[in-house]
């Protein structure tokens, strides 16, 4: 019997080192230790032995059963690494399943937005300028004639950033940029007049409700020239509403106060959903309120190196979600960085 169970061993070595998949071992399984099988076969003559031959045997038997187990468990092992082998290589791909359908992306409605603003400035001659998101006081605010207490600068209001862990923290604050404007003071500090730039980028502020999010998206524009006047403010953001709205839009300049214009002016076009004689959107006003502009401050023409007894400029700035909010004819700004595809695949 002693030579039944050595014979049984070996022959199990053999098969289960050949066995290659998971199906085949599970196989070896039943044949080598189901309740039927061989192991239980040869054990099954036993009974008819006497018991101190039975005793020693037992031992043998269960050496021999836990092997088996072993090589079984190492069988498995082997057998699932080479399906997982075969399947990541392809050679298991079933033909008959339906294929993925590849959906294409297509731009957010605000990034497009931007685009095409930015589209619209450079027919107009503008260069695009970026800078960057982490931002000096200076650039944010000094240099804009932001003066100290300006409620601007209030912790309410402006993201302040932990510069100390920097290896050369810098004298001053350092914040999330509120505006793209420090663009246009790091143009007027980089190249000499003319200055014609649009900037288009991102921006935070300490807000959120239905029209307010922590991160939004402004294009500003600046122009430094000789003479430039406040008739060729108008005159460009006239060409501007019309190339983006519709050449029926008209333009209506209200009297405003920005620190860094003067003078500075509210800019109104008319109501892109009734046309001016009042609806809803516009709450009856026929008019809608789309952007900021004026006359640059000489303290922001000198604060960026230029001679403000020689040159005068104008600047603008706009909020991109605002003109993507009534282009689509939104209600929540919110809706456009919640990511729900079932809202982002509509446009
Ligand atoms: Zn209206």
């Amino acid at each position: 019997m002693q030579e039944k169970l050595a014979a049984l061993a070996s022959e199990a070595r053999q098969e289960m080192g050949r066995a290659d998949s998971p199906e085949a071992v599970e196989a070896l399984r039943v044949k080598y230790l189901g309740k039927k099988g061989l192991l239980a076969g040869v054990l099954g003559g036993m009974g008819k032995l006497p018991p101190d031959e039975r005793r020693g045997l037992g031992e043998v038997a269960n050496r021999v059963k836990a092997e088996l187990e072993g090589l079984l468990a190492e069988a498995v092992a082997r057998a699932e690494e080479a399906a997982l082998q075969a399947e990541l290589s392809g050679t298991a791909v079933d033909v008959t399943l339906p294929g993925r359908v590849l959906r294409p992306g297509r731009r957010h409605p605000v990034s497009r937005t931007m685009e095409e603003i930015t589209q619209v400035f450079r027919r107009l001659g503008f260069e695009v300028a970026a800078g960057p998101e982490i931002e000096l006081d200076f650039y944010n605010f000094e240099a804009l004639n932001l003066p100290k207490d300006h409620p601007a600068r209030d912790m309410q209001d402006t993201f302040y950033v932990d510069s100390r862990w920097l290896a050369a923290p810098p004298s001053g604050p350092v914040l999330l940029r509120t505006h793209t404007s420090p663009v246009q003071v790091r143009s007027m500090l980089s190249s000499r007049p003319p200055v014609r730039v649009i900037c288009p980028g991102r921006v935070y502020r300490r807000d959120s409700d239905v029209t307010h999010t922590p991160m939004f998206h402004q294009v500003e524009g600046l122009l430094v020239d000789v003479d430039v006047s406040f008739a060729e403010l108008k005159g460009t953001l006239d060409a501007f509403v019309k190339a983006f709205f519709g050449a029926a839009t008209q333009v209506r300049l209200r009297p405003s106060f920005f620190p860094f214009t003067e003078p500075s002016a509210e800019v109104d076009i008319t109501c892109t959903a009734c046309g001016g004689k009042g609806c809803r959107i516009c709450k009856q006003t026929g008019w809608l309120e789309v952007l900021g502009a004026g006359m640059v401050h000489p303290n922001v023409l000198t604060a960026g190196g230029v001679d403000a007894s020689r040159y005068t400029g104008f600047a603008f700035g706009l909020g991109v979600e605002r003109i993507t909010m009534l282009r689509y004819g939104l209600d929540d700004l919110r809706s456009l960085f919640e990511n729900d595809p079932r809202f982002l695949e509509q446009f």
